[in-house]
């Protein structure tokens, strides 16, 4: 167990700075390098480093308790076929719905005071760049695999075709947290992008609680949580209040912060 624990860290973490390693090299190609970037990737390359590791456990660990629920439950209602020219539309299917889920916990990060306490550590970034996907509080993933994921298990029975793929598109969140000036206009509501996903994490009150999507800005429009970004509108990102994680020990216990006396802040006063 411990051998697989290993395994799955290094492996995802590998993807991860690789990926961000690219991102990054399209990023210093359009734009200029702060301190305060190099600060951000230095704590965010920490911060992936520890989801990796808990991410890991909670793979090896969770499933037991997922199969367990599963099976009570009658075990994915909804067998999605493994090949043929229906796997495309049950992709499409598996897709929305998981991406559906994911805008419903995202909302209830926002709206729920325990969640956002967890969920602002990733808005805490005032230099977002493609290492800023990863700025998760290392507990997330185990709650939404107990919530979430565990509901589209029931929901589905999913091939390793359909998850496989699924892992694979959901690969665009790092583009959608690039520091680039790309928006795709008119066409914003076909899937998200780092001008759309930008307004999501800024600081000014006008933004605030909008574009909640993952993949699909369709949700938004559902819901009437979409801002439409003017052009040339790509404003500034980070908590109003200018918190954010010192260290990985801050960030580890970011939930807690209200606590901590003396929380950093980038402009102003000491707020806490
Ligand atoms: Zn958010
Ligand atoms: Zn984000």
């Amino acid at each position: 167990m411990i051998h697989d624990v290993i395994t799955l860290t290094i492996n995802s973490y590998v993807a991860y700075l690789f990926i961000v390693l690219i991102g990054r090299l399209i990023e210093g190609w359009a734009n200029k390098v702060n301190i305060n970037l190099l600060n951000s990737i230095g704590l965010n390359l920490r911060c992936a480093l520890l989801n990796a590791l808990t991410q890991a456990i909670t793979l090896t660990v969770v499933p037991v308790v997922t199969v367990v629920t599963v099976n009570a439950a009658g075990g994915g209602w909804l067998v999605l076929p493994s090949s043929g020219w229906m796997l495309f539309p049950a992709f499409l299917l598996y897709a929305f719905t998981m991406d559906f889920f994911e805008y419903l916990f995202h909302r209830a990060q926002h709206r729920i005071p325990i969640m956002w306490a967890m969920h602002s550590l990733h808005h805490s970034d005032s230099a977002m760049n493609v290492s800023t996907t990863h700025r998760h509080h290392c507990a997330e993933f185990a709650i939404k695999s107990i919530t979430i994921y565990m509901v589209g298990g029931i929901i589905f029975k999913a091939n390793s075709s359909i998850m496989g793929l699924y892992v694979l598109i959901n690969f665009f969140n790092f583009f959608a947290h690039m520091n680039l000036r790309v928006g795709f206009g008119r066409w914003w509501m076909v899937i998200n992008s780092p001008q759309y996903h930008r307004i999501h994490h800024s600081s000014l009150r006008e933004h605030w609680d909008c574009n909640f999507c993952g993949l699909f800005p369709i949700f938004d429009v559902i819901f009437h949580t979409f801002y439409i970004p003017k052009k040339d509108e790509y404003p500034p990102t980070g908590l109003d209040t200018g918190e954010y994680p010192s260290g990985l020990i801050e960030a580890a216990f970011w939930p807690l912060r209200s606590l901590w006396r003396g929380a950093k802040i980038i402009d102003g006063a000491n707020v806490e």
